[in-house]
């Protein structure tokens, strides 16, 4: 679905796909006006920590547009990469995610956070996440950066320098949908990672004699021998749960214990994972 969902915004540059060109350009001017518009909300979707009760959340946009309906990140994200407007995007989704660290009760709560290659490059990063940290006085610690990997990394020593001192800043550095781009492996080499995040895609079709499972397990042993933890994402049923619990992985994401939700269910849905996680044990 991702590659389909980017494959319709492409960028062409030949004549005969002008549509297809239209769609783009609509796109980012209808992303640049959502802000003024105040049509960006975010979602919080659990994510389990297999070793304690305690809940972390992935903080994720949604976009509702009254010309556009509502549009799937996997479709404007995309768009807004193309442009500098990703920038912007990430940085108000970081500030929100502060706004809201500042609600939680329980201070050891974390919230991750999707940073795109470009808005990592930007050169007002470090400033711009500082500016968000100070303002509502939250930890470093408490905020997980997933860099996600849709972007060739351009001016790498830059870029890993920076990530170093975000990380002595506190915070945590995850790499995102691990295993389907090319360049995971070479940033697992250059870049300062705390965690991994194996992509749904391999999670959909495990089972415990397939070649999908074979390749987790395969991440799970290499992430473990650099002393990194790992979360994956696309947990839709028990079998997948248990088979990947028993496999080594330490944080667990999906449909099974919760879709995404606004940050008034938060509680609401923690309570029901808990009485899932009784049933499971
Ligand atoms: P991601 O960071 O890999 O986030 C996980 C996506 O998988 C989310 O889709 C989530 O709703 C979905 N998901 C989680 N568990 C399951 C499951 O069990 N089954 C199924 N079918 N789906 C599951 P979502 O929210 O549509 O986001 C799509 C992508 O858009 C994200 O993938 C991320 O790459 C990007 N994105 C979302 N918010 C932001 C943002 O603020 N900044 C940036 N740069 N990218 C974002
Ligand atoms: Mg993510
Ligand atoms: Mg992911
Ligand atoms: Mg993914």
């Amino acid at each position: 679905a991702k590659s389909k969902g980017r494959n319709e915004i492409c960028f062409y540059e030949d004549q005969k796909n002008q549509p297809e060109k239209l769609v783009q350009s609509r796109l980012e001017s209808e992303v640049s006006k959502a802000f003024d518009r105040d049509e960006f909300t975010l979602y919080f979707q659990p994510i389990i920590q297999g070793d304690s009760s305690l809940v972390h959340y992935e903080a994720l946009i949604r976009w509702h547009s009254p010309s556009l309906g509502t549009v799937s990140p996997e479709r404007f994200i995309y768009a807004a990469e193309q442009t500098d407007l990703i920038i912007q995007i990430d940085y108000w989704v970081f500030d929100q995610v502060c706004k809201y660290l500042a609600r939680f009760s329980d201070k050891s709560k974390k919230v991750s956070v999707n940073l795109s290659l470009k808005t990592v490059e930007s050169v007002f990063l470090e400033e711009q996440l500082m500016s968000s940290i100070t303002r509502y006085q939250i930890d470093p610690n408490s905020i997980e950066l997933e860099i996600t990997e849709h972007s060739i990394m351009r001016n790498t020593a830059e870029t890993i320098a920076k990530l170093e001192r975000l990380k002595r800043c506190g915070f945590s550095i995850v790499i995102d949908d691990f295993g389907v781009s090319n360049a995971s492996l070479n940033h697992l080499r250059l870049l300062p990672v705390d965690k991994i995040k194996i992509d749904k895609l391999f999670i959909d079709n495990i089972k415990s004699d397939n070649k999908e499972w074979k390749i987790v397990e395969s991440i799970v042993l290499l992430a473990k021998t650099l002393g990194l933890r790992v979360t994956v994402e696309g947990v839709e049923t028990k079998d997948q749960y248990y088979l990947l619990k028993n496999g080594n992985c330490d944080e667990f994401q999906g449909y099974l214990f919760s879709k995404p939700v606004p940050f008034d269910l938060i509680e609401k849905t923690e309570t029901n994972i808990k009485e899932l996680l009784q049933k499971l044990i």
